[in-house]
């Protein structure tokens, strides 16, 4: 062996398998270094070489040793999930400790860790670029201790070879360049002997390098030169810029064909819309998300990124200001995590304050500071490197983990700038407007919710849509680019029953509008005045109103609305954004304060209705290409039973035992119910219950609809869910904005798919409720009544409105005008045709006044 070579020995027992089949991007991309990787059948973690531990993460999972030649070896228990889920490690060593070959280093659990984190697998790599890997193990069975990789010098540092060839090429990507892309660009690079470069400007990348390359930052319309030196420099500079000029994979659209983009310089991103000037009035149309009028001053939401001088004072000082910066940051969360009122809340900073830790990204910002950057430029660009490579993945997982890295990189900055990190409070008449928020941003603003909302992306049944409907605040979405225009500060009078925002709109008009919202709020306040009585329509038929719950508030504050109790607890809520699945005791404490909180009146339980939209991040799935027809609802839960299992125990156990029904979501078939119940029965006899806990489903599915005859011989009975009825009925993504204008329940395709589910209920006599959209929009319940449903479990501040106008119908007119609309071909026509008859039915529209508006 060379003197300076290495051999590395396998640190765990178990089986090897290739690098580039382990199911993490990161090291089958052989981004974080080259190595292989071992599925452990141990928990015993043992030194690859004799070294120095330069670092140990703080959950234990990673730990990097220097080897006495100078290359750096990572031994990386688990993948992604275990940085933020991975516990129970017991460290033996410690950071500087010099360590033999075959030492203690770490263990755990593999057990455990698999249940916890998914796979366990651990990559063993090689980090410092300064060393190859010359010859490795083949994959099958290996003992600690075996031989599993020769490490060599890659050799003195040379001259760079002089580039003898070279060609220009324009990037013609739709979606910019990403991590696959680089990555693909890499291998094609990798096979030529020549060194191979890409610039864009000033800036040089290895072009076997994926991270070099993203580390470029060119996007569509930048100007790219790739050369080469050495024996095959022709060659490889041919390969690699047709390469990036077939779009590697990704869709190419001709530079000049888009105009937008195609006018953006090499580097530059394209230049954003002028905002509107001071005072211009402009009137945006955009969706209604949840319905209301609000008046207020503009607060831009995440629109302003902080960008900190490049340069700073010397690495000394700009070191010691990242890291007290940082440290107050993770004191900051800290506190959240502990003290924060909301679970979720919580459960958020708890997971910032993990990836905070992350020594890499320190190690990151370290390397960039010595560079002569600033502490904030430095911090920015390794966070900037780490979520490229995120976003790029096409793994809504890990795109998620890049926009909490986005929130730490901004909060780090803040703190550097010396800003308070407590959330800003927002004035009383604050409109947000923002590209779109997620619903983690949205609870973020506590009980301190804005006056309303507009959001140029979003669509009308997004979980952010359906938060702020539960928390009546008007939301407008889908408005599109030009609400990104509206400045920070500007008037707004934000008409989300029209659907249009209309930005600095003139005195009278706002005089009028006030005046119109005022005798508007009357009608209203007497709605609410009588919404606690129960509600029966004037021919003195029962139609219970129900509200949609999400959480114990909701269920308290939907009881004030005169709710008559809930027809549908969504409890994923109670899943989401955490870093765990809640137990049985968190599951049941929750359902009961729900329960408790409704004061004795019913509830319909839906089981977990998670993946689509809905992905959370404890379970392991695969990336899935459209998972609006993936595995969610009742599917993912025939993956996971034992979550299913666990959620029935802790619903049966709630007390008084009739209080609660309980619905699956997503049920397709009648196979798919039998299983079901077959599970709640085991769990129910389990527990020694013997009194009847009625079993629905969801109709949502068109499959359901075509089968409910036969679906409900099993079921006891059906609740409509209109939101995925009409998304699954029309073809129509729910949260694509640029169809969220034609996603409407109010289609006759999904009205005749309601007739034909309550027919098919009627054959066994089970009732048909419906919970979703739909049954919130006043003008459909004199249709669904006539159509035969039963009751409605609409979002809460709208109940009052609701149960007034139910008071004023009677069922044969409701059955006729039903029938009606089957026969029409528009959801426009159906309003009209309601409106026709009950001209009163919405309370005065404030459009003409905000039209005025608009033209004055
Ligand atoms: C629905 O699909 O209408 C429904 C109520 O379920 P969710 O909106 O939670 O998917
Ligand atoms: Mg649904």
């Amino acid at each position: 062996m060379a003197a300076q070579e290495l051999v590395v020995q396998a640190p765990v027992a178990g089986r090897i398998v290739p690098l580039d089949q382990v199911a993490d991007p990161m090291f089958s991309l052989g981004m974080i270094g080259d190595g292989i990787a071992i599925e452990p059948a141990s928990g015993e973690v043992c030194a690859p070489c004799d070294g120095v531990v330069v670092s140990v993460h703080s959950r234990g999972h990673a730990i990097k040793l220097r080897a006495d030649n100078g290359a750096e070896v990572l031994v990386h228990v688990g993948l992604e999930a275990v940085a933020l889920r991975g516990e129970g490690f017991e460290v033996a060593v410690a950071e500087g400790q010099r360590v033999a070959a075959g030492e203690l280093l770490s263990r755990f659990d593999p057990e455990r860790l698999a249940a916890l984190c998914g796979l366990i697998t651990t990559p063993t790599v090689i980090t410092s670029d300064a060393f190859h890997i010359e010859r490795r193990a083949e994959a099958g069975p290996v003992a600690v201790g075996d031989a599993v990789m020769t490490v060599a010098p890659v050799g003195a540092p040379v001259e760079p070879p002089k580039m003898t060839s070279d060609r220009e090429v324009v990037l013609e990507m739709t979606l910019g360049f990403h991590a696959r892309p680089a990555a693909l660009l890499a291998e094609i690079a990798k096979g030529f002997a020549s060194s191979v470069q890409v610039s864009l400007g000033d800036k040089q990348a290895n072009a076997k390098s994926p991270v070099s390359l993203l580390t470029l930052g060119c996007r569509y319309g930048s100007r790219l030169r790739v050369s080469a030196g050495g024996v095959d420099a022709e060659a490889a500079v041919a390969a690699v810029a047709e390469a990036i000029a077939s779009g590697l994979g990704d869709p190419v659209v001709p530079l000049g064909t888009a105009p937008d983009a195609a006018s953006a310089e090499p580097g530059e991103a394209p230049a954003p819309s002028e905002p509107f000037a001071p005072g211009e009035r402009a009137v945006l149309d955009g969706i209604v998300a949840s319905p209301g009028i609000a008046m207020g001053t503009v607060v831009r939401f995440g629109a302003s990124r902080r960008a900190p001088a490049e340069t700073g004072a010397d690495p000394a000082t700009e070191t010691v200001l990242l890291r007290a910066a940082v440290a107050e940051v993770a004191r900051h969360l800290k506190t959240q995590a502990e003290t924060s009122r909301n679970a979720p809340q919580r459960e958020i900073a708890a997971a910032h304050a993990a990836l905070l830790d992350d020594p890499e990204l320190m190690d990151a910002a370290d390397k960039w500071i010595a560079a002569g950057k600033s502490a904030g430029n430095a911090w920015c660009r390794a966070i900037e490197v780490q979520t490229t490579i995120l976003r790029g993945l096409d793994n809504a997982r890990l795109a998620e983990r890049a926009e909490d890295l986005v929130d730490l990189e901004q909060r780090v900055l803040a703190a550097l700038a010396g800003e308070s990190l407590d959330p800003v409070a927002l004035p009383p008449d604050a409109i947000v407007v923002a590209e779109d928020i997620l619903p983690s941003q949205f609870m973020g603003f506590g009980e301190q919710l804005p006056a309303g909302f507009v959001l140029a992306k979003g669509g009308r049944t997004s979980h952010v849509a359906i938060l702020a409907a539960s928390s009546g605040v008007p939301m407008l979405v889908a408005v599109g680019p030009d609400a990104l225009r509206i400045p920070e500060g500007a008037a707004l009078v934000l008409d989300a029953e029209t659907g249009r925002a209309v930005v600095n709109p003139s005195a009278q008009a706002m005089q009028a509008i006030r005046a119109a919202s005022a005798a508007r709020e009357a009608r209203r306040d007497a709605n609410r005045a009588a919404a606690r009585a129960e509600c029966a329509m004037a021919d003195g038929t029962r139609l219970p109103v129900y509200a949609n719950v999400g959480s114990v508030g909701d269920a308290a504050r939907g009881d004030a609305f005169g709710a008559e109790g809930s027809g549908l607890v969504r409890t994923e809520f109670l899943f989401l954004d955490r870093r765990t699945a809640p137990t049985e005791a968190e599951q049941l404490a929750e359902y009961q304060a729900m329960a408790d909180a409704m004061r004795g009146k019913p509830l319909t339980f839906r089981m977990l209705d998670i993946g689509g939209d809905k992905p959370i991040p404890y379970l392991p799935g695969k990336p899935e290409e459209n998972p609006i027809l993936g595995v969610r609802g009742i599917r993912m839960s025939k993956r996971h039973p034992d979550m299913l299992r666990q959620q029935f125990r802790a619903l049966l156990r709630l007390a008084p035992g009739g209080q609660c029904r309980i619905m699956l979501p997503m049920i397709a078939d009648v196979a798919e119910l039998r299983w079901a119940r077959e599970v709640f029965a085991a769990e129910k006899a389990a527990l020694g219950i013997a009194a009847p806990v009625p079993l629905g489903i969801m109709i949502e599915v068109p499959s359901a609809v075509a089968l409910a005859d036969r679906l409900a011989a099993e079921a006891d009975f059906f609740s409509i869910g209109t939101n995925d009825l009409t998304q699954y009925v029309l073809a129509m993504d729910r949260g694509n904005p640029d169809l969220a204008a034609e996603v409407d329940a109010f289609h006759p395709a999904v009205l005749r798919m309601i007739a034909q589910t309550v027919e098919g209920a009627k054959t066994h006599g089970r009732p048909v409720g419906v919970c979703g959209g739909l049954a919130s929009e006043v003008l459909a319940a004199p249709i669904l009544i006539g159509l035969g449903v039963a009751s409605l479990s609409a979002t809460r501040s709208g109940i009052p409105d609701l149960k007034a106008f139910i008071r004023t119908l009677d069922l044969p007119t409701c059955r006729a005008v039903a029938q009606d609309a089957l026969q029409q071909d528009t959801p426009e026509a159906v309003r009209a045709l309601v409106l026709a008859r009950w001209p009163d039915a919405l309370p005065p529209s404030l459009a003409g006044i905000i039209g005025e508006s608009a033209g004055a």
